[in-house]
């Protein structure tokens, strides 16, 4: 049966974050991202509402919900902010779902209550200095001594990995080699505050401003054996398998932005006149804002039919690429036209639009770029 339609549930979660994102995060954000400025009163209320919860069992804290209403928070989120909207689906999907899906009871136990009520954050540590695209080539390091791990390395660009409120970092780190030769890599759960454990100050970037994104490196940080995610060995894989979840969380995060953009320009071609007319009377005007539009409704139906697939248990790997693929060029192609339509004040950094455009970028390169994307699509339709 083909229904587009949200149910009461998912409809409700989405009008209750549109109020909060359009009457609590839009008339502040703009500050903490001038000022670079990690929003933890934000972060707060939006661990209040559960979002933090949103896919995860009850019984750990989470409100019982699925990866979908995640989606949905993401992209109503997005359609104001992309700083808040990462920081939510770095928090979700990559810090707390690996421990859901691959955790022991214990480590449910001991980290899921306080990252899914948004007291704390958890970070995914993958990229490294010398490449992210090729994840298999890590070379982080963790040797088993005493019962412990001894992890040396460094991973750069980690989301969520430096707040206040940050308590864990997962890190894939190479503990060992296969019998084919190639390198065995696992996942290991580094808390926040070992010894050894270095946080670099905040990268200055081009866009998500508003967002907390730091160099780690591990100087003989010990922890103890039982900090392994899931089985030794397995950790590339499992990270894999996060990110194929994730992409279709960051498809949902650009739909938003790619709305955010058609939103605004909506509102200002009503209002801003030239040569004796709205610019919104203007065919030229009136046709980007319809392809802007085209745009976002694509991308959006592509992650609603990745996201189904998804919760129906199918293998959904191709769907997650295309999404991702077709919402970052949604997003980043709305961006550099809502700016154009804002001419000189969408350059200013008092319209929301300058914004979209610079956090529109990342959206091609973050949780695989699109060139991986298109090796994923091209590895499943079976070119090798
Ligand atoms: C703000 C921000 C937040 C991030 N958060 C996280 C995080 O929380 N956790 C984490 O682990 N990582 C994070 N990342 C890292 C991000 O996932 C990587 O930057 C991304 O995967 C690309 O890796 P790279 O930067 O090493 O680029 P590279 O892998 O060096 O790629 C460079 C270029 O070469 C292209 N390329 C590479 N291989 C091929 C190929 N075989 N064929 C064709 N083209 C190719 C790429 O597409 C790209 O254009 C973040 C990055 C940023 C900027």
């Amino acid at each position: 049966m083909i229904d587009f339609r949200l149910d009461d549930e998912y409809d409700a979660l989405r009008k209750t974050v549109q109020d909060f994102a359009q009457n609590e995060v839009a008339p502040v954000i703009g500050g903490f991202y001038e000022r670079e400025e990690f929003p933890y009163a934000l972060v707060a209320k939006m661990g209040e509402m559960g979002l933090f919860g949103l896919p995860f069992a009850e019984e750990f804290g989470g409100m019982g919900g699925d990866y979908f209403a995640l989606c949905l928070a993401l992209e109503e989120l997005a359609r104001v902010d992309s700083s808040v909207a990462i920081t939510l689906e770095a928090g979700v999907s990559l810090g707390a779902m690996p421990i859901y899906r691959f955790g022991t009871e214990e480590q449910k136990r001991r980290w899921l209550p306080a990252l899914c009520s948004g007291e704390a954050l958890g970070a995914f540590g993958l990229t490294e200095p010398g490449g992210g695209s090729d994840a298999g080539a890590t070379r982080t390091t963790a040797k088993l001594v005493d019962g412990e791990w001894v992890i040396n390395g460094s991973k750069s660009f980690i989301t969520n990995s430096g707040t206040d409120i940050t308590r864990l970092v997962t890190v894939t780190a190479v503990t060992g080699q296969k019998p084919d030769g190639r390198k065995e890599i696992s996942a290991i759960i580094l808390p926040s505050g070992t010894d050894g454990f270095a946080v670099a100050p905040k990268y200055s970037k081009v866009g998500w401003n508003a967002s907390d994104t730091h160099e780690l490196s591990f100087s003989d940080c010990r922890v103890p054996e039982e900090n392994l995610l899931g089985e030794r060995g397995r950790g590339y894989a499992q990270f894999l398998s996060i990110l194929d979840e994730g992409r279709v969380a960051i498809a949902a995060l650009s739909v938003g932005l790619a709305q955010g953009c058609v939103d605004e320009c909506l509102r200002y071609v009503g209002e801003r006149e030239a040569f004796g007319h709205k610019i919104g009377a203007y065919q030229a005007i009136q046709f980007k804002i319809a392809d802007m539009e085209m745009r976002t409704h694509t991308a959006r139906l592509a992650y609603y039919a990745a996201a189904s697939k998804m919760l129906r248990g199918e293998p959904f790997k191709k769907e997650a690429a295309i999404a991702k693929l077709t919402a970052s060029n949604a997003a980043m192609d709305n961006s550099r036209e809502a700016t154009q339509i804002f001419g000189g004040y969408g350059f200013m950094n008092e319209f929301p639009v300058g914004r979209f455009y610079r956090d529109a970028k990342i959206l091609e390169i973050g949780e695989g770029t699109s060139e991986v994307q298109r090796m994923l699509i091209a590895r499943e339709l079976g070119l090798r």
